[in-house]
């Protein structure tokens, strides 16, 4: 994610790189760190699906999901893999 809109819902489009809300002023640093860190755990959740260790994988993928509601292409990952760890 380079770009956000920020919580305000005036806002948009706002870059990474100059991470605050030209309407309301906010800081939205702290929304990039938090889909960064989301990647960091899908990342992660993909490996332990690689090694075929589907508790771990869920663990991580969860963490990813709940840091990223939208992201629906995770939420069918995490499904895929509840199946598999049946
Ligand atoms: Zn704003």
């Amino acid at each position: 994610m380079e770009k956000t809109d920020c919580p305000c819902g005036f806002g948009k489009n706002i870059p990474e790189t100059n991470p605050i809300c030209p309407v309301c002023q906010t800081d939205l640093s702290i929304l990039f760190l938090i889909n960064n860190l989301s990647i960091i755990y899908n990342k992660r959740g993909r490996t332990y699906i690689d090694k075929s260790n589907y508790p771990e994988a869920l663990k991580n993928l969860k963490i990813s999901y709940a840091l990223d509601p939208d992201n629906k292409e995770l939420k069918k990952l995490i499904e895929k893999t509840e199946d598999q760890n049946k």
